[in-house]
């Protein structure tokens, strides 16, 4: 009874790290799939957030860079079309029952469990953390729960490398449910149905596509910037000549062409390859040299670029119709996300003057 009571609601809730602007990686991994969720207009209510507070778990020391790009993400967001209309935008820190549900959720999550993330532990080696863990960051899997859990949230689009996240936040809630009696909502992660845009790799061909790495095709990169970046994208190493025959598995040139082009991409700006088979198969066999696949990829890119730059322009010129949103989104948020601390509170039975 309880069960159906809370399956009735599809919600939806995704958010970014202001730690930069956004990429394609989030534009194929994630952006894609909330605008066209929100279009489909099949859902109860839809959430997006700025991560500022878990941005800062590793920016801490850099509390300008994070501010600066709050507003960068929220232009990020309206340029690729969310509509605030149809989605509630926010800022985390903005509601204030997230940190409070956070540590009551610490309670049923232990260290070995968080030492176990596969996410985290990557992300420790990557910023040379060493042994010198804050227990802010460690704990970021954690305040992500409370993220989700307090908008009720069952559907979360993402990348594949916030998977080990969703199953941290399932495991919390089950607990939480367990101990307590049913209260809170078990998310499901939603990731792309095309392999390639779960993970998408960096310009440098190397780790994925990541801001904190700088490996990075912007949303908001003006042409000149993107074809740059295209043109000197790692390819085949072993591609030398155009004759030799070319690998296009782990060629991250290709790749990007699995996640961005369509048939249309080579009616429009490649006519003698029908689809991406014909093109991979040229590059294969050889006889196709590697500065005509990135002129056609700097295409299709700028195909999609430039519309979202035009939104781009109009909110820069609107800053403060952008703030508007924020504030609004964030005080919507905020008394919804105190609806279910006051449930946790109810069920951990520290309500006491209620
Ligand atoms: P940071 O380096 O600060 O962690 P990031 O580039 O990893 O930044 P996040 O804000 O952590 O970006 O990720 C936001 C969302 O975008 C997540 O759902 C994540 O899975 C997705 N995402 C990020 N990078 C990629 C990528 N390269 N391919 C597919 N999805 C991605
Ligand atoms: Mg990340």
């Amino acid at each position: 009874m309880k069960e159906e009571f809370i399956a009735k609601k599809k919600i939806i809730l995704t958010g970014d790290r202001p730690t930069g602007n956004l990429h394609l990686g989030h534009y194929v991994g994630s952006l894609k799939n909330r605008v066209m969720l929100q279009n489909e207009g099949n859902y109860d209510e839809m959430y997006v957030f700025i991560a500022d507070t878990q941005a800062l778990t590793d920016n801490f020391n850099n509390p300008k860079k994070v501010r600066d790009n709050v507003i960068e993400v929220a232009l990020d967001y309206l340029s690729v079309g969310l509509d605030p209309k149809k989605v509630t935008i926010f800022i985390q820190s903005m509601v204030r029952a997230l940190p409070e549900l956070t540590m009551y959720y610490m309670n049923l999550v232990t260290l070995a469990r968080l030492e176990r993330n596969p996410t985290v532990k990557s992300e420790i080696k990557q910023k040379d953390f060493g042994s010198s863990i804050p227990v802010g960051f460690l704990n970021y899997p954690i305040s992500q729960a409370a993220d989700i859990t307090a908008f009720d949230a069952t559907i979360v689009p993402v990348g594949d490398d916030q998977l080990p996240m969703i199953e941290q936040a399932r495991e919390i809630v089950r607990s939480f449910n367990n101990i307590y009696g049913e209260t809170l909502v078990e998310p499901k992660a939603v990731i792309p149905d095309n392999e390639v845009c779960r993970r998408l790799p960096g310009t440098d061909g190397k780790a994925k596509m990541s801001k904190s790495i700088g490996n990075c095709i912007y949303l908001k990169d003006d042409s000149d910037t993107v074809k740059k970046k295209v043109m000197s994208m790692y390819t085949d190493p072993n591609h030398l000549k155009v004759e030799d025959p070319g690998n296009t598995k782990d060629n991250p040139v290709f790749i990007y062409l699995e996640a961005l082009s369509t048939d249309d991409h080579f009616k429009k700006y490649l006519p003698e390859y029908k689809n991406l088979d014909e093109l991979k198969a040229h590059y294969e066999k050889g006889g196709l040299g590697d500065v005509k696949v990135k002129n056609f990829l700097y295409e299709v890119i700028e195909d999609i670029l430039i519309p979202i730059r035009e939104k781009r322009k109009y909110y820069e010129d609107n800053i403060d119709l952008v703030y508007k949103i924020l504030k609004e989104g964030s005080i919507k948020a905020n008394s919804k996300a105190e609806e279910t601390l006051k449930k946790v509170k109810k069920a951990m039975l520290i309500d006491y003057f209620d």
